[in-house]
């Protein structure tokens, strides 16, 4: 029988000059979207393949999975009127000038974030949306069609913001939506696009953005929605001092106290941040199973502090890893991001507790735990075949001796080759469907004409 697409029945990957992944040293068997078997080094596949792929040239390691960004801020990178500002006062500046956001640039910055996250060896591509100023109230659709047209892997939270400054909260009134039309909108979207089963290539989960941007109601009642449609939730919390100093002024109370109070210690939510937590808080997180997704890159530029990465796993909670939005890490690159977590998590708790392949590990297992996800993050038989190959042919790797290790110390940041359920979405170097230099002129040019100084 015929094939009906380019895709092999079953594809071993061979021998690949490393790979992560237990027992897996002559590589891996691909059928239909999901790893079949590993084969040991030495050994051939247990049944027939149709094809190989040599890999001897490369470094394999599962795909990576992000859990936190903001795709329409690669519009505001390096903005004049937020670098070199703390959380807040960075905020503000942007909240000034995000309303000029419109439909299209919207598009556009969604399908460059996630062309970053693809060739940076990202196959789950998670985001957080909160803006819906006028015109562009289907953001969340527009998402959604961007990541099916790229075979990406995708997380949408439909994310929200309704405390504007005139009731105590941090956005200007313009960029704030009421808590109904939330609640409606986050139901249509969820009907339409969400798919808890395993293998699902989109799904939805609710963020209200964070307790200075949003009402306690909706907090609430976002839950609720969560366990009729079985959707994860995730909000920001413990960014930075300010945030707890807001809480402690505008609540009488600290973020874990507010996220209880709201009904949010559950396994069904994830946090992006997560720095400013006491030993009793991970203590509480971590026996509710509340997930963190770890942002370095963006607490290092905001200044914001060290994530209590090594306690909180200890306490029981998920950690993953996130680029966040890239107004704050002004880069979407997920390789990156676990060299910045090596360096960062390196100097909190010394060279020899967090190694090269904890920060893979929060990256794959860890980010799709936050998600609720044992479909991907490991390649091991029965998971989906999302992959990520790099090459160590560059000039920065030359000399080194672990591949694995000189991925995240050498600092890899451009895969050679990604696999999304089982089918090639980047074939050397270059995402497929996509002219990269034409995305970037037009992304640019609408970026410097809705948000430009000059
Ligand atoms: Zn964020």
């Amino acid at each position: 029988m015929m094939e009906s697409s380019a895709r092999p029945r079953r594809l071993w990957l061979r021998d690949p000059l490393a790979i992560l992944a237990d027992g897996a040293g002559g590589g891996l068997v691909v059928e239909g979207s999901r790893i079949a078997e590993v084969v040991a080094a030495g050994a051939r596949p247990a049944r027939p393949v149709d094809a190989t792929f040599d890999a001897s040239r490369h470094v394999v390691i599962p795909g990576l999975v992000n859990t936190h960004h903001h795709f329409f801020q690669t519009l505001t990178r390096a903005h004049p009127a937020a670098i070199n500002k703390p959380l807040f006062p960075w905020l503000m500046a942007l909240y000034g000038i995000w309303p000029r956001l419109t439909p299209d640039a919207f598009r556009l910055a969604t399908r460059l974030a996630y062309t970053e996250l693809l060739l940076s060896g990202c196959t789950t591509a998670g985001d957080h949306h909160y803006l819906f100023p006028k015109g562009l109230e289907n953001a969340v659709d527009i998402q959604v069609e961007e990541a099916r047209s790229l075979g990406i892997r995708a997380v949408v939270t439909r994310g929200s913001m309704s405390l504007s400054e005139k009731d105590g909260g941090l956005p200007p009134e313009t960029l704030v939506q009421d808590d109904d039309a939330i609640l409606t909108d986050s139901e249509r979207v969820l009907r339409l696009f969400h798919d808890p089963a395993p293998g699902a290539m989109v799904q939805i989960g609710l963020a209200p953005c964070s307790p200075f941007a949003v009402t306690k109601r909706l907090m609430r009642e976002s839950a609720g929605l969560a366990e009729r449609f079985d959707c994860r939730l995730h909000t920001h919390l413990g960014e930075t001092l300010d945030e707890n100093a807001y809480c402690l002024e505008a609540f009488g109370q600290r973020p874990v106290d507010y996220l209880e109070e709201v009904g949010w210690m559950t396994r069904r939510a994830w946090l992006a941040h997560g720095i400013h937590f006491n030993d009793d808080e991970v203590r509480r997180l971590g026996a509710a199973g509340v997930g963190v997704c770890h942002c370095p890159a963006s607490n290092m530029v905001l200044a914001s502090g060290q994530c209590r990465t090594c306690e909180l796993e200890a306490a029981g909670s998920p950690v993953g890893l996130g680029v966040d939005g890239s107004a704050s890490s002004d880069s979407s690159n997920l390789m990156e991001g676990v060299r910045h977590a090596l360096m960062i998590n390196r100097l909190t708790y010394g060279a020899e507790a967090v190694t090269h392949l904890d920060a893979l590990r929060w990256a794959t297992e860890g980010s799709a735990a936050c998600l609720g996800r044992d479909d991907i993050g490991r390649i091991a038989p029965g998971r989906e075949a999302d992959l990520a190959l790099f090459t160590l042919d560059e000039l920065r790797f030359s000399g080194a001796h672990d591949p694995l290790a000189a991925l995240v110390l050498c600092g890899a940041h451009r895969a050679d080759r990604v696999m999304v359920a089982g089918a090639w979405r980047v074939i050397d170097g270059e995402p497929l469907g996509i002219e990269t230099g034409r995305l970037r002129e037009e992304h640019s040019r609408l970026a410097r004409h809705l948000f430009g100084t000059a």
